[in-house]
């Protein structure tokens, strides 16, 4: 069955000693059964965080990844070297990536058949755009994002898949999708995964809602019959609040 998970988008912040402070808050927290809690630090961080929560409930997630296993990308990292460093997971298709650095699904569907090859899991990131919901094109989008990234998977894979629904007029905005409307999607989701797959895969994957999630809203926002979690932005940053998130189911 799925899990419940928290995992949260550090984004490009903390340093390595900021990166140091903060694990140790963590660690110092009593964690709840039955939920997964992931931290993805920058590149630059990964090692030290692996090291940091060695005998910690917290695993630590990569933010991206190259799709190309070795070679001349200058700046990139590879999945594999990712797991030398002890990550076994990677954040794909966040809002930022597609609209900042282009990626599209066309290419997040190489990046999550290498990640997939490398022995690793995703958490695919895909959501509308603001004036989307407003056209009411929203489960259109979500669903061509999730068809074109996912859907050549062989569903065996899907072991291996997190799906991250973030509206993007939610990311950072302290405005969130209200609980029906989160609901209302991660059970269009399933039903989706359902119709291509079978309804016992769909079952079984954890959908993660993302947006301006806080303390004082994940309760409400997990208490969704197919909301199993949250990708957490700024919220991540400070121990007390990922921990009341991490807390709130
Ligand atoms: C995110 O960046 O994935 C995110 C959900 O950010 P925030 O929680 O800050 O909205």
């Amino acid at each position: 069955m799925r899990n419940n998970i928290v995992a949260g988008n550090w984004k490009m912040n903390n340093d390595s000693s900021e990166t140091e402070v903060l694990l140790t808050q963590l660690k110092s927290f009593k964690k709840p059964e039955g939920v997964r809690i992931m931290v993805a630090p920058a590149f630059t961080q990964l090692a030290q965080s692996t090291a940091l929560l060695k005998d910690d409930a917290v695993a630590v997630v990569a933010q991206n990844i190259n799709a190309a296993a070795s070679g001349a990308y200058t700046g990139e990292v590879s999945a594999s070297m990712l797991k030398g460093v002890g990550v076994h997971t990677v954040i794909l298709g966040h809002s930022e990536r597609r609209s900042l650095f282009h990626e599209t699904d066309a290419g997040l569907a190489s990046k999550v058949k290498s990640t997939l090859d490398a022995g690793m899991e995703v958490i695919f990131c895909f959501g509308e755009e603001l004036k989307e919901r407003k056209s009411n094109t929203h489960f259109d989008v979500v669903a061509q994002q999730i068809r074109v990234a996912l859907f050549e998977l062989p569903v065996s894979a899907w072991k291996q898949i997190i799906l991250a629904y973030e509206p993007v007029w939610a990311i950072g905005t302290g405005e969130t999708a209200s609980p029906s409307q989160a609901q209302e999607m991660h059970s269009y989701i399933r039903s989706l995964i359902a119709s291509k797959y079978d309804q016992a895969t769909a079952d079984s994957v954890s959908i993660l809602y993302g947006g301006s999630v806080k303390p004082n809203n994940a309760q409400e926002i997990f208490a969704g019959e197919d909301v199993d979690g949250g990708l957490i932005g700024g919220a991540s940053l400070k121990a007390e609040d990922f921990m009341a998130i991490v807390n709130a189911f």
